[in-house]
């Protein structure tokens, strides 16, 4: 560091004195900084605003820090507030420590622990519009922040900040927050004012950025998790949110049943005292319409707050009812449902209807988060020396049906995935092991190598529940009655999804074991060889991407019709042999390292039937309706290097052609029916991620309550309405009889029932929820893998089925041809979660390869790429991409 001159020391003391004295009350307000209010209708201040007032505040008052936490996905700074009492700053290593070493209570005595709760600061985490469209918490945290550092509090502010140490994070989700903001702005003041976008506001993940938060995909969620697990080891957490217009005004917890039993039940005492309270401020402060108890469950669902629970820390959520963006809205007290109208003990004071604004929303979530730092400071010692308890209650208390362990064997399909899977558990705080030696555990061999999850460690719930195949609970809105959805998920089991191998491990066994430092990768070999074939095996993920970064390069490539004897192993039917040429040579090193992944050689095909693979041109369908799952294809595509491009409604239609306006007189002459337009010059695959079909065609959804909720969605500009239409369809069909390949995902596959003529239809389309019913669980398959779509899956595979099909095939007319490459059991369908009438899917098709000409059609009912989390069923898109030429 520099010296500073004398004079200027002079100057800064003199400073720090005035501002000591109250003298220099230098903090600008928000509303001076913005030119508006804070919640003013219809005005917002974007991320770039937001991200400058607080930089300015952390300059202005030495009670604030501004640290970055990491990058987010289009590469905007993410910031974080540190605000705390100016004598915490400069401790602020020690604080974080403290909490830290409370968390992890190996080798801390009770009164060790009481000594150190007693001297640490409690950490309060307030994350902000994860949901980049729900605007008014990121508005807020910049009136939050002024508030706490110039008193503007119903409490003693400066004497608060001196227990606590508040981390606001005022946007999760900056590139969202400045495209809602932007579109907002373009609109405001039309008939498209407050509308929602026609793209996601997450560039990847859009709603679904709060469903990521076991598996990391996405920078923003890495940065928070970093935050939470990593550095700073807050006991408080609340992540700030907006829900449905004309409920309840406000949502805090406590949440509703069904509880993950894996919670410690501290968790839930502490997130109900902060709730409480948060309720109590509420009204005496005169705000009503404060529901708790309903709607979010306490079943880990992958959210951001209900992460936190997994990690013995108090996670909660505030859900305020929306306006439009930033445009008010009037609420008839007629449009209130019955359950928001009458008192209950979990709603008792009613909201009577009327105007709702940006600034009643402020207001609330103002009031509620001081409530919470009033909490937090209350509660300080407390609340360090619970996360001392409950970690105690980890790490020695067995809790009912707790197994002693999770073995993930060395020996596993794909190995790649499996090291990912070690990663991710890692980054998200699980201790692992690994054994020096082999061993036997409930009576299974593991080899050494083998890894091993101790059940028993500080953060486990969290390991637990990622690991275990969930069970949730057979709920009835009557005895006999319809199932009660769960909120979102029901099971997310990680080796199922990613096709895993892991055995849960009920008694103690005998194991030299060490702890993992760090994720342990192969050493890459690459293949010595100069002629012949390198090959790729189709049973990791890994092979089909570095068979893209080499088809790029030009690389020839076929796939082997069976298995591949190779030297001490048998590579699965369908692995790649790419011609060893010095090209390939060169560039196999470095991609076989960055994909953790190994080869073998063939000095010759050795007569092997195969077929050749070409670089395949990909489109992938974008609506105009910010499709999440359409997200997760192009994340998973990006992840793997597999080029794209997008293709929207008007690419499905021959240029010049122009829709007609509504209400355009038809033309005395009915034109010439239009040549469909020539896909098949442009792409090779075109693939549908899971989409409504009728959305796809028209750009309308179906169902009941498409009425009710454009009520509060309003409408958008005319270029983004409508779908792919009838000569969209008319485009698809020519483009398969040329040879080009449709994949449907899931709920698109409706699109090759109906329109493109496959010989299916979906058994579930007029089954109602009494019979049938599964809300995101982990089914079981059986699975052709002899067959191109099935190529290096295993015989039985576990997948993510969710709004999914389950089909019914029959003998198809001329010119077609279908294989039923994967389909569900007979019996024991459920791996992970909730199934009723498991019947009506029993030995239906779950994946159907059809051929019609010279194309073909593949329809791939489950979800394949469940947001980025279902490796185990990649394979089955990744092979229709890489589909074996025809001889
Ligand atoms: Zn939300």
């Amino acid at each position: 560091m520099r010296r500073l001159p004398a004079l200027m020391t002079v100057v800064l003391t003199v400073l720090a004195l005035c501002s000591a004295a109250g003298l220099l009350s230098a903090q600008t307000p928000p509303e001076k900084f913005l030119g508006f209010k804070v919640g003013t209708d219809r005005k917002l201040a974007d991320y770039s605003q937001i991200q400058a007032y607080f930089e300015k505040l952390g300059q202005e008052s030495p009670k604030v820090k501004i640290v970055d936490i990491g990058k987010s996905t289009l590469g905007k700074t993410m910031i974080m507030a540190v605000i705390t009492a100016e004598e915490n700053m400069a401790k602020l290593d020690t604080y974080r420590d403290v909490a830290r070493r409370l968390k992890d209570s190996r080798g801390l005595s009770p009164d060790e622990a009481r000594k150190l709760a007693a001297e640490g600061k409690s950490i309060l985490l307030i994350t902000c519009s994860l949901h980049a469209s729900e605007v008014a918490a990121s508005q807020m945290s910049m009136e939050l922040a002024y508030d706490l550092v110039t008193g503007k509090t119903p409490f003693d502010a400066d004497a608060v900040l001196k227990d606590v140490i508040v981390l606001l994070v005022p946007s999760h989700n900056p590139d969202g927050n400045q495209m809602v903001v932007d579109w907002y702005r373009k609109y405001v003041g039309t008939k498209y004012e407050g509308g929602s976008m026609p793209w996601l506001y997450h560039v990847y993940a859009g709603h679904d950025n709060n469903r990521d938060w076991f598996m990391f995909n996405l920078l923003e969620t890495q940065a928070v998790t970093k935050v939470l697990y990593q550095d700073w080891f807050p006991q408080v957490h609340i992540d700030e949110h907006q829900q449905g217009s004309n409920g309840g005004r406000l949502f805090i917890p406590p949440f509703m049943d069904p509880p993950l039993p894996n919670i410690q039940p501290m968790v839930w005492r502490e997130v109900n005292l902060c709730g409480t309270n948060m309720a109590y401020d509420l009204q005496k402060n005169g705000f009503t319409g404060v529901v708790n108890g309903r709607s979010y469950t306490a079943w880990w669902i992958g959210a951001c707050d209900d992460t936190s629970w997994l990690h013995n820390t108090i996670g909660l959520l505030s859900e305020a009812a929306s306006v439009r963006i930033a445009t008010p809205i009037y609420i008839e007290p007629t449009e209130l449902p019955t359950s928001f109208v009458e008192k209950r003990m979990d709603f008792v004071d009613p909201w009577p209807g009327g105007w709702w604004r940006l600034r009643d929303i402020v207001d609330y979530e103002l009031t509620l988060t001081k409530s919470l730092v009033k909490t937090a400071a209350l509660y300080r010692s407390d609340l360090l020396y619970a996360s001392y308890l409950m970690s105690k209650t980890s790490v020695e208390k067995t809790q009912t049906g707790q197994p002693h362990a999770f073995v993930i064997s060395a020996e596993q399909a794909d190995y790649p995935t499996t090291l990912k899977m070690l990663e991710v558990l890692r980054f998200g705080g699980v201790e692992i092991h690994r054994s020096k030696a082999s061993f036997v555990a409930d009576g299974r061999y593991y080899p050494a190598g083998s890894f091993v999850v101790l059940v028993a460690q500080p953060y486990k719930a969290y390991a637990w529940a990622l690991l275990e195949k969930q069970k949730y609970p057979d709920m009835r809105e009557y005895p006999g009655g319809p199932p009660v959805p769960p909120y979102d998920n029901a099971a997310w089991t990680l080796p199922l999804q990613m096709g895993v191998s892991c055995d849960e491990i009920e008694r103690p066994f005998e194991a030299d074991l060490v702890k993992l430092e760090a994720v342990p990768y192969p050493a890459v070999q690459a293949p010595a060889a100069s002629e012949g074939f390198v090959v790729l095996d189709s049973r990791a993920n890994a092979s089909y991407a570095i068979v893209f970064a080499l088809l790029k390069d030009k690389a020839e490539v076929y796939r082997s019709k069976g298995p591949v004897t190779l030297q001490g192993a048998t590579a699965a039917p369908g692995s790649f042999l790419v011609k060893n040429t010095a090209g390939v040579r060169k560039a196999l090193p470095a991609l076989l390292e960055k994909w953790h992944s190994s080869a073998g050689v063939l000095s010759s095909d050795q007569g092997l039937e195969k077929a050749a693979v070409k670089n395949p041109r990909i489109a992938i369908y974008q609506s105009w309706r910010s499709n999440m799952d359409e997200g997760w294809t192009r994340y998973v595509f990006d992840d793997m290097g597999i080029p794209f491009t997008i293709l929207h409604n008007a690419d499905f239609k021959a240029p010049g052609e122009k829709t007609a306006a509504k209400g355009a007189k038809p033309a005395a002459k009915p034109a010439a029916k239009p040549k469909p337009v020539d896909l098949k010059a442009k792409f090779d695959v075109i693939l549908f991620a899971s989409e409504d079909a009728e959305l796809i065609k028209t750009g309308r959804r179906g169902g009941p309550n498409a009425a009710r909720f454009s009520r509060f969605m309003g409408s958008m500009p005319p270029e983004y309405e409508g779908g792919i239409g009838d000569e969209g369809v008319a485009a698809l069909k020519s483009f398969v009889e040329e040879g080009g390949i449709v994949v449907t995902l899931n709920a698109a596959c409706g699109l090759g029932f109906g329109d493109l003529g496959v010989p299916a239809r979906n058994a579930l389309e007029r089954v109602d929820r009494t019979k049938f019913f599964c809300p995101t669980s982990i089914l079981k398959l059986t699975v052709d893998n002899t067959t191109p779509i099935g190529y290096g899956m295993p015989e039985e595979a576990a997948a993510v089925f969710a709004g999914s099909v389950a089909m019914d095939t029959w003998t198809p007319p001329f010119d077609w041809d279908r294989k039923v490459v994967a389909s569900f059991p007979e019996d024991d369908i459920l791996l992970s979660g909730w199934l009723l009438g498991g019947d009506a899917i029993a030995r239906k098709a779950a994946v159907v390869d059809t051929s019609y000409k010279k194309g073909r059609i593949i329809l791939i009912g489950i979800r394949s790429q469940h947001r980025a989390e279902s490796y185990g069923t990649y394979k089955f898109f990744l092979n229709a991409l890489l589909y074996p030429e025809a001889k």
